[in-house]
């Protein structure tokens, strides 16, 4: 029986239409295997939707995401866009997509490719073996508290307020824990509870929720300490959950342990099956229209796309084995390939991971 599945394709700015490219490819060639039937559906976003419709987040491309099982993002922005007014500037598409379709969770999985230890500018032996999750809250905490703005005899005064409220963080704890028992079985609950009483929470919180999972080691790091040890000792964590603006930070420094950004995928997940699945990476717009971004961050958001929203473990698993085995016949892009070495095109790489498919 085939599958329908319908997926809403957002290629936004900059390398972002390239790698999609590459990634709707992959896509509906694993859906050709594992019995799926697509309705794909393209939508403007960001900045080529401001210069189209005046709009980065148009309600047709809202409508789309909306009915779609998922989402599948390149990437939004660009200096063409950076002194437009605050309504009209790309960015503001992405908070608004995830607020309005619920997705609280990032998944940010890290993963060391065997033969790309070279690219990272850490050693290799504290990089053997490295594959971690962080797992962010995505609309709640700093980001999303009050600000102000006001005039003391001093001089000008600004404060952010960091809101949880227990429900906020028992959803995403709950999560983090379901994942680690497909993984090592391991959370790390990240926080400055020694400082914030957000944090005091968060921690108060865990631990409850720890009691409905026995099978699932839940350890507390203070924020500080986590981000010298994911340098220092990757290969501890198997999955870290935190907070926004914690986990915006950690996640970027977990990027460098896998050689280079363009590796890097993620997922956005709510409480139903609907996710947005997006490359870490930015829309690069120096190398914007060449064909030598690398699409494995996209690729490997596709299999996410099919473990999460699709439940599909074995689709997923297929697409990550394909890209590893590219990988390990020593295929590589621009970004990955050593001085003098040849490099593949975008799609070139695309066809090699859809052959090994
Ligand atoms: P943003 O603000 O959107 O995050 P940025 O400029 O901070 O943008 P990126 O767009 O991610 O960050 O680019 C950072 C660097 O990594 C740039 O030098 C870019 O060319 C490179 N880069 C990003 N993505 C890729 C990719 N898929 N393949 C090759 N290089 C990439
Ligand atoms: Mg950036």
């Amino acid at each position: 029986m085939t599958k329908q599945r319908h997926v809403a394709v957002l290629p936004g700015d900059g390398i972002g239409p390239e790698i999609v490219e590459e990634g709707v490819k992959v896509m509906k060639q694993a859906g050709e295997q594992f019995g799926y039937h697509f309705q794909v559906d393209f939508g403007l976003i960001g900045g080529s939707a401001v210069d189209r419709v005046q709009n980065p987040l148009p309600t047709e491309t809202l409508q789309i995401c909306w009915e779609a099982d998922a989402v599948l993002l390149g990437a939004v922005g660009g200096p063409a866009w950076d002194k437009n007014p605050p309504e009209l500037r790309p960015e503001k598409a992405l908070l608004r997509l995830r607020k309005e379709l619920g997705l609280f969770a990032n998944l940010r999985p890290a993963k060391l490719f065997s033969g790309l230890e070279q690219s990272s500018t850490l050693k290799a032996e504290v990089l053997e073996g490295v594959d971690l999750l962080v797992v962010r809250e995505l609309t709640g905490g700093i980001y999303f508290g009050e600000k102000r703005r006001e005039q003391t005899e001093r001089g000008e005064k600004a404060t952010d307020t960091l809101v949880y409220q227990d429900y906020e963080v028992e959803r995403i704890l709950r999560r983090a824990f379901e994942w680690a028992r497909n993984r090592r079985k391991k959370v790390t609950s990240v926080d400055k509870a020694n400082v914030l009483e957000s944090s005091r929470l968060w921690r108060q919180v865990a631990e409850r929720v720890a009691g409905e999972y026995p099978d699932v080691k839940l350890d507390h790091m203070l924020v500080d300490n986590c981000a010298m040890q994911i340098i220092h000792r990757p290969t501890d964590f198997d999955v870290i959950v935190t907070e926004n603006m914690f986990g915006d930070i950690l996640s970027d420094e977990a990027a460098i342990l896998t050689g280079s950004i363009g590796l890097l995928p993620s997922a956005s997940i709510g409480e139903g099956n609907r996710g947005l699945y997006e490359p870490v990476h930015g829309s690069a717009p120096g190398i914007a229209g060449e064909g030598v971004a690398n699409p494995v961050a996209t690729i490997l958001s596709v299999a996410m796309m099919f473990r999460h929203s699709f439940g599909d473990e074995q689709a997923a698993r297929a697409i990550e084995a394909a890209v590893t085995c590219v990988l390990n016949q020593g295929a590589r892009t621009m970004d990955l390939a050593a001085p003098g070495d040849l490099a593949l095109s975008t799609d070139q790489f695309g066809d090699r991971v859809i052959e090994e498919l």
